[in-house]
């Protein structure tokens, strides 16, 4: 029998979070993001999913690659552009979307032979001060990009650091609207926290580009949580007990023996580990079910095994199934985003950090 861990992605998930981002942008355009194998869901798996997307958006030419030979004929977005001269012959040939976000990318495109004119994404730096032209330089960028013949419609985008959070998007939306006053192209502004939380015409642009959401993870977490925003879990990793040690007080647990009893009690060793992409740094008591009862983690995290504190589920022993992440049995749930909060982390980097060694399959 292999090691029980498991993943398991979601389709019907993905699919449902897919159309709260539509609904939430009902007059613009969709692209799916993604990047880093779709949030470590992986692109084939979520594909099928997530194509009814308007486009999709990444940042790796070889996924871009992966995303052609599924079969998909629209729109395919380089969220960073090329990174070097050469890259712009693959763009030809598998007719990407490319942002150009600084005058050396310009350079390379004036230097292409190419026959069909390409299709960029002209990046406003609004104030993350990440990738983008300067507010100054934005025109004069647009403006030799739209008199080379290797380049055909120019559109316009940005990137917002604050959607989430209290900051807000007021002062980038401001630099976005000066900069781009009466230049023609669409636009694309928002992302997850932008959609979900800005819901206005001028920030839903032409096109949003939904990535964490779509991965069922609330990007304003914890202010909202999932269910407030009416996302699905789209990833679970599940395990089994594969020991069980009582414990008397004084007795530790694990690596640094950083957990000691106050009490008797009984604790399940978990097939999971950091190897498996659970976050080491989880302390004790870091939420976790096992036959679906919410329990927590109880010592330091090795790399193959974690300890589970047993107390709320007496009738649990070696098989018991362990949810680490999302859906459990008999309709239970454990949001990655309270996982990612003990680990003092987003959802984000937890799904993405899933390991290659675990198996993982795709279930509707
Ligand atoms: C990753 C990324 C997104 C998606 O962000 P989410 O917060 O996951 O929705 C959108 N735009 C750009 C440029 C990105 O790099």
């Amino acid at each position: 029998m292999p090691r029980p861990i498991e993943a398991l992605i979601h389709r019907h998930a993905l699919a449902h979070n897919l159309a709260r981002a539509r609904a939430a942008a009902p007059d613009a355009r969709l692209f799916a993001v993604v990047k880093a194998n779709a949030y470590g869901h992986g692109i084939e798996r979520a594909y099928e999913a997530l194509r009814g997307a308007d486009g999709f958006a990444l940042l790796d030419l070889a996924e871009a690659e992966r995303v052609r030979a599924l079969g998909w004929r629209g729109p395919v977005l380089l969220l960073e552009g090329v990174f070097e001269p050469r890259d712009l012959e693959l763009v030809s040939r598998l007719e990407l979307w490319h942002v150009v976000h600084c005058r050396e990318q310009i350079d390379w495109l004036a230097a292409h032979k190419t026959e069909r004119p390409q299709r960029v994404f002209l990046k406003l730096n609004s104030g993350m001060n990440r990738l983008g032209f300067p507010p100054a330089a934005f025109r004069a960028a647009w403006a030799r990009l739209d008199a080379l013949p290797q380049v055909g419609e120019v559109s316009l985008m940005t990137h917002f650091s604050d959607a989430d959070g209290a900051p807000g998007i007021a002062h980038q939306l401001a630099a976005f609207e000066d900069a781009a006053r009466d230049l023609p192209g669409e636009r694309s502004l928002a992302n997850s926290a932008a959609i979900l939380r800005h819901r206005v015409p001028a920030v839903a642009g032409d096109w949003v580009r939904a990535g964490i959401l779509v991965y069922g993870s609330a990007p304003d977490f914890p202010a909202h949580d999932i269910g407030h925003w009416g996302l699905q879990p789209t990833m679970t990793l599940r395990s089994r007990l594969i020991g069980v040690q009582p414990l008397e007080p004084g007795d530790t647990v694990g690596y640094g023996s950083s957990f000691t009893a106050s009490a008797r009690m009984r604790i399940g060793v978990v097939a999971c580990g950091y190897a498996d992409g659970y976050p080491r740094h989880c302390p004790s008591g870091t939420p976790v079910l096992v036959d679906g009862v919410a329990t927590g983690t109880v010592g330091r995290v090795s790399m193959d095994m974690l300890a589970v504190d047993l107390g709320p589920v007496p009738t649990a022993g070696p098989g018991s199934e362990v949810t680490l992440w999302g859906e459990g049995p008999h309709g239970t749930r454990l949001a990655i985003d309270e996982v990612a909060r003990a680990a003092g982390t987003i959802g984000y980097e937890l799904m993405c950090a899933l390991a290659a060694r675990v198996p993982t399959r795709s279930v509707d």
